[in-house]
């Protein structure tokens, strides 16, 4: 009597479905951005740290980030395994430097750079309305302003 519950067609279908989960929260914010109406570039690897969703025209950049890796303050980030426990800190310490240095690059060349976390993306609501304000504010930049200053909007 085999323990194997699944066969081996089950088995990769399973694993299939577990891969996938992992790029989840990436693909749940660009339906979101989609749905907000936004053209986007993924991937920017010419940018610091390389962001995950980059808007040229709005010089928005926005990192999507796992709440372990990451070193987020919140019940998944803080949850770091007992054993190893000094490997993983320094694992994540270093990462959340990293992204430090990134963001203070991308800020430093006139990039406005914001930071989804994998635990925002339980309150899909909550953050198309967060997603909204930013690109409210992103489209709000000087040159936006003077093109639209002469416009009717004047009630
Ligand atoms: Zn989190």
């Amino acid at each position: 009597m085999t323990t194997d519950v699944y066969d081996k067609a089950k088995r990769s279908a399973v694993m299939a479905r577990v891969k996938s989960k992992n790029t989840t929260p990436e693909r749940t914010l660009r339906r979101i951005l989609t749905g907000l109406g936004v053209r986007y570039r993924l991937h920017r690897k010419d940018l610091p740290g390389n962001p995950d969703i980059v808007m040229p025209g709005r010089r928005l950049a926005i990192f999507v980030h796992g709440c372990f890796w990451h070193g987020h303050d919140c019940a998944r980030g803080s949850r770091v395994p007992k054993a190893n426990r000094d490997y993983w800190l320094a694992k994540v310490g270093r990462n959340v430097a990293r992204d430090e240095r990134s963001v203070a690059a991308l800020r430093a060349s006139g990039w406005r750079v914001e930071g989804v976390w994998e635990c925002d993306l339980k309150d899909e609501a909550a953050l198309t309305a967060r997603l909204s304000a930013i690109l409210d504010q992103a489209a709000a930049s000087p040159e936006a302003s003077a093109a639209s200053a002469g416009g009717s909007d004047n009630t």
